[in-house]
């Protein structure tokens, strides 16, 4: 086999537009497909604009973007090609769940961050609009206590005027400072106008 064959490196385009498949839902870890492929994390709260942007890193509908926050209470599993699995992780902090329900998502998703040698990053989720809510602390905690590489993701910047949006970056990335496995900086994005959509994949390629 010549030098040239075995240097060929997908590219970004190959990746993100090639096949994307549903693989399974699962609500406990029995479920847990074992794999040894790179995994790509994402979460955050209820409404914090996930499916949108999964969507939009893929460049199609994969995701159902949901007009009833909190539905979604079960790690989702796409993959992509031969590159990754996508992990579409459920929404957290919605109120008007029980206890029950948060404790069952409580040791999922603990479990889930534990149990993965091949998670590779989770990409958490904050609205732009709103910042750090104690929700989004206790899973940071979470993230910490797993050792799980994880990476702020500023959702929305469409809206928040542009000192505002500089300040709830400001006050994630003070938040963070002290947390080894964040990366130190929060990345904004907007969905609705494809902003920092190719950073997101230059960071995933980077991992795969
Ligand atoms: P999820 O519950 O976290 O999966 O969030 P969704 O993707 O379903 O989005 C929640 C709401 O935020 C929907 O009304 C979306 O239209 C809206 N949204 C999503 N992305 C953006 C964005 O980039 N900018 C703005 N302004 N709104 C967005």
């Amino acid at each position: 086999m010549s030098d040239d064959v075995l240097n060929i490196q997908p590219t970004i385009r190959q990746i993100f537009s090639g096949p994307c498949d549903f693989r399974l839902g699962v609500v406990n870890l029995e479920q847990l497909p074992s794999s040894h492929m790179p995994e790509i994390a994402f979460a955050g709260r209820s409404n914090v604009g996930k499916s949108s942007l999964i969507n939009a890193i893929m460049g199609r509908k994969i995701a159902n973007v949901s007009h009833t926050p909190g539905r979604t209470q079960q790690l989702n599993f796409f993959e992509v090609g031969p590159h990754f699995w996508l992990v579409d992780m459920p929404g957290y902090g919605y109120a008007k769940v029980s206890k029950t329900l948060k404790k069952s998502w409580d040791s999922l998703i603990k479990n889930y961050l534990v149990g993965r040698p091949n998670l590779r990053v989770v990409f958490l989720l904050i609205d732009s609009r709103h910042g750090l809510k104690d929700s989004d602390l206790e899973m940071m905690k979470m993230l910490d206590k797993s050792a799980v590489a994880y990476r702020i993701i500023l959702t929305k910047s469409d809206e928040p005027k542009a000192s505002d949006l500089k300040s709830v970056k400001e006050q994630v990335e003070l938040a963070i400072k002290k947390n080894p496995a964040a990366f130190p900086s929060a990345l904004p994005v907007s969905s609705w106008e494809k902003k920092g959509l190719d950073d997101i994949h230059e960071i995933i390629m980077g991992l795969i």
